[in-house]
Formats: C-alpha cells, structure tokens, sequence
C-alpha cells in the first residue's frame, strides 16, 4: 500500500471572512498533511496560495461589477436623466471591475499586491470623480470610495501590515473626498448621510479585518502544532542518527583498546585506494607487533598484559595525525595506515612510534637488554601503481618486514624492500 494515500488530508482555514464566496472558487482548499511540512517553503503551498487569491479576488470584482450593473438598472428606474448619469457611473465601475477582474487573472499569479491595489485604485478614482462631477451621486460614489476597499480587504489574504496599509489609505481618500465635497453645493442632509455612509463602511472594514486576522490566527495556531510535531520528529530522527552512529562506531571498534578492528581497516583501505585514484598519491601502512609480550602475562598475570595493550595503543595515537587510525589485527599485532610521501617520510612517522612506545618505559625484565616494553616494526610504501595489488598481498609486505625487525633484534624499524 502507498504511504501517502494514508496521510491525512487537513483543511486550510482559507483567511478571508467571506466565507461564502469561497464555495464560489474553483480553487481546492485543502492540503495534504506532507505539504503542510514545508508550509512557508514549499512552492506547492506558495502556488497554492497564489491560485486562491487570484480566484478570490476575480470574484470580488464579478461581484462589483456586478452589483453595479444592479444597482443602475434599480434606481434609474423612472428618471431618464438620472439613469444616463447613473449609466455613466455604474458603466464605468463595471467596466472597470470586468478590467479587474480580467487582469487580477492574467497577472495577480506574479504580482498579487500591486496589481489588485491598482486596479482598485482605479475603481476608486473613477468613482471619486463621477461623483464629484454629478453631485446628485456624491452619497453613492462615497459608498463606492469605501465599499471598493473593503471588498478588497475582505477577499485578498495579505499580511496584516499590508492590510493596514491598505485601511490607512483608503480612510485618507475618504477624508481627502469629504474636504472636496463641500464645494460642490451639498445640503447639510446630504453630507450628513454621506458622513454616516463613512462611518459604516469604515466599520466594516473594521470588523472585516478582525475577521480576517481572526482566520489568519487559526492558519498560524495549525502552523504553529505542525511545527512543533516538526521539530519533535527532527529531535527524533537527530537522536536515531546518533544512536546509528554509536552502533557503528561499536561495531568497528576493539573493546579492550580501543583500537579500530579489522572490519574497519578493509573500509578504511577501500577509501584510501579511491583516494590514491583520484589524487595519485601514496599511503604508508605499518605493522608492528609487541616484543616478548607473551612473557608479560606469564610474569604479571593476564590483566597486566591488557593494560599494557591499552597504555601501548594509546602511545601509538598520540603518535599519529588525528584522522589516523591504529588498526588491533590480532593478539598484540597492530596495524597503523598512513599517508606518506616517501620511504623516508614512512620511516620517520614509524621510528616516531616505536620511540613513543619505548618511552612508555612500562617494565618488562624479560625483554632484554632494553628492560621496557618495546615492538618491532613493518612498514611498507604503497604508491598508485600499487593499486593493482590486493589488501592481502600489502598487509602481507609489511608482515614480511616486521619478520625481518623480530629477526633483526627487535625494537626497531624495516621498511619492505
Ligand atoms: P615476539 O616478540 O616474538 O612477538 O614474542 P611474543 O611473546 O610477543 O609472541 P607470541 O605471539 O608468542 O605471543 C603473543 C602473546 O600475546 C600470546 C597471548 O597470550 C598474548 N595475547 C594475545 N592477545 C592478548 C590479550 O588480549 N590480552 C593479553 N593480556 N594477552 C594477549
Ligand atoms: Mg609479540
Ligand atoms: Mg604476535
């Protein structure tokens, strides 16, 4: 069975107080609950915000336009020389809300803000001026001047600075008509009633935006939960990778030493041959081996032995760069793989190291003449053109030359001919 057809499909609060308009959209309000995980980022949600307001607001101007067109038919009834005028006005909104609404589709999907604030805009001036040169319609285009806004406000899912912006802006246009209007010849009723129509589209516009950040806090609060199951799901996957991590850690590690196993050696020579591939450069891998140790345990007991292991491995570290490892390959056989130039570099980071594990100075009487803990070393140089060569046949070279150390006296370094 597909996962996903089990998530569970979650509604988006639409942030728009017209809720019945939203029927009207063919828009789909809904989002699975995968998508809501990258809400902010995801350029699925983003589109789908877009597509809403587009539709949103293509309705909103149907509807003046509409309204308009209504409005014209109901009060020129019976007065010719009124419904010319009317004509005029409510010709020219409807045109404009038609223009609106055609271009909100075309370019709203780039430029949601600017777009519908200009059109909107236009609506308002063409309003404003009609009514100015008809003063019989100055209560009207009043009505228009607010009611233009607020459907704007109501429909477009802006932020709230944008929203304030937008009141802020259509109140001073409201104000600036009611400074002109008094010089066209208006009787005290009138402006009475046009003052009224002002306060009431200027609460509705109020309530409207309210109601709009009231949708917009119920958005955030589902924002919000989603988040945290978010984080709660990242704190969880973060807690699963160490946990991962510390397994493989574990399973790459020798207990006692601390040393790494062979298990991780056959990796690490893998990234160290596609190393050599690409860059061409050369690898130094050392074996060394513990002088008479078998002595130790005999003379100290099995659990001194260990903690000469551990104090040896540890000498060998501090010997070596930091992104080096030293390999436990059995017993007391240790492996070290280097990144070496030459012979000579290859000689000096292993005389380095069985100098660190001499200066341990750990007593060991049967380890004559030299009464401490020491090893014997191998080391040998590969080079790219090595890289035919398999694991086995290296370790095997180096193997050879720590024969030749034992043989040789131990204590001491050979590098493979
Ligand atoms: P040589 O100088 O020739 O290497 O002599 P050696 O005694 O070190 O060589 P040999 O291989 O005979 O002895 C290795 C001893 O290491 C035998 C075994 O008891 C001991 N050994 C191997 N693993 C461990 C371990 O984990 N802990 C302890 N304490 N001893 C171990
Ligand atoms: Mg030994
Ligand atoms: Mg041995």
């Amino acid at each position: 069975m597909d996962p996903s057809s089990r998530v569970r499909t979650l509604r988006i609060a639409t942030p728009t107080a017209a809720s019945g308009l939203r029927r009207l959209l063919a828009v789909p309000a809904t989002l699975r609950s995968s998508e809501y995980m990258s809400v902010g980022t995801s350029a699925r949600f983003r589109a789908h915000q877009r597509r809403r307001t587009v539709a949103a607001a293509r309705t909103g101007f149907l509807v003046i336009a509409g309204a308009a067109v209504f409005d014209g038919i109901l009060l020129g009834d019976g007065h010719p020389a009124l419904a010319l005028q009317l004509l005029l006005l409510n010709g020219t909104v409807a045109v404009l809300g038609v223009a609106g609404w055609w271009l909100l589709g075309r370019r709203l999907r780039h430029w949601p803000d600017p777009v519908a604030a200009a059109v909107t805009l236009a609506l308002t001036a063409a309003t404003a001026s009609t009514g100015l040169i008809i003063p019989a319609l100055a209560i009207e285009s009043a009505g228009y001047l607010i009611l233009i806004p607020v459907i704007v406000t109501l429909i477009l899912p802006w932020s709230t600075t944008t929203h304030i912006r937008w009141m802020a802006g259509s109140a001073l246009l409201a104000i600036g008509y009611l400074v002109v209007a008094p010089s066209i010849a208006l009787s005290a009723d009138v402006r009475s009633s046009l003052i009224v129509v002002n306060l009431v589209a200027h609460g509705a516009s109020l309530s409207g935006h309210v109601l709009l950040q009231l949708a917009a806090i119920r958005n955030f609060s589902q924002v919000r939960k989603i988040t945290q199951l978010r984080r709660r799901a990242d704190a969880a996957m973060h807690e699963l990778a160490g946990v991962h991590r510390r397994l493989e850690e574990t399973a790459a590690t020798d207990p006692l030493t601390g040393a790494r196993n062979r298990l991780r050696l056959a990796e690490d020579l893998r990234v160290a041959r596609a190393r050599m591939e690409r860059l061409g450069d050369s690898h130094g891998l050392i074996a060394f081996d513990l002088d008479r140790f078998k002595q130790i345990n005999d003379e100290f007991g099995h659990l001194a032995g260990d903690d000469v292991l551990k104090a040896v491995v540890r000498a060998a570290r501090s010997a070596i760069r930091t992104d080096e490892e030293v390999y436990r390959f059995g017993g007391e056989e240790f492996l070290i793989l280097v990144r070496a130039h030459d012979e000579h570099g290859l000689r000096t980071v292993t005389e380095r190291l069985r100098a660190a594990i001499e200066a341990l100075a750990i007593p060991h009487p049967a380890n004559t003449p030299h009464g401490v803990v020491t090893a014997s070393f191998g080391a040998t140089l590969i080079l790219a053109a090595d890289l035919g060569t398999s694991d086995d046949e290296w370790l095997a070279r180096a193997d050879v030359a720590l024969f030749g150390a034992k043989d040789a006296g131990r204590n001491q370094v050979v590098i493979a001919a």
